[in-house]
């Protein structure tokens, strides 16, 4: 298992999420044969544990929590960030810039990890974030019919 390194996003998400939070659930394709796509080439697949994804969705909870204090300023707030805590305060503040309405999981194939996983970060993201209106993902159809309809359902209910 790889340890948590901080906060990440992937390099790629859909011109529809450009004003989504984009939250790493694994990194990278766990297929990459497609021959027209160089993208994640040269990057081995690895699936992030579910505690570092549930780590990340606190950081930006945090850090939204403290952008929308009255008592302080964005800038004021980036001067003081520890070191390595950049990236999890610049996704929240460009998401809270956009509305915080949407939610993109990375990268290239989400459903790929085990169904239970995935029901565990979409409601942690529900718990956190309720009043966010549309989460989305890519995925290979081969590993969305590898999950069976009930547990389909639960996901769908989820996001
Ligand atoms: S599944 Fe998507 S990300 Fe993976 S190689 Fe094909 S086009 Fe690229």
């Amino acid at each position: 298992m790889e340890r948590h390194n901080g906060f990440e996003q992937g390099p790629i998400r859909p011109p529809s999420e450009a004003s989504s939070l984009l939250l790493r659930v694994n990194r990278n394709c766990p297929w990459n044969r497609c021959t027209f796509c160089s993208i994640y080439k040269k990057s081995k697949f690895s699936i992030r544990p579910v505690d570092d994804v549930i780590r990340d969705i606190d950081n930006i909870h945090e850090f939204i929590n403290r952008l929308q204090d009255r008592g302080t300023t964005p800038a004021a707030l980036q001067k003081n960030l520890s070191p390595g805590e950049e990236p999890a305060f610049y996704a929240a503040y460009n998401w809270l810039a956009g509305g915080m309405e949407s939610i993109f999981l990375q990268d290239a194939d989400s459903l790929v990890i085990r169904p239970e996983n995935l029901l565990k970060i979409l409601r942690h993201i529900r718990s956190k974030f309720p009043g966010v209106k549309r989460i989305t993902s890519y995925a290979r159809s081969d590993s969305v019919a590898r999950i069976g309809d009930e547990m389909l359902k639960e996901i769908a209910a989820a996001a």
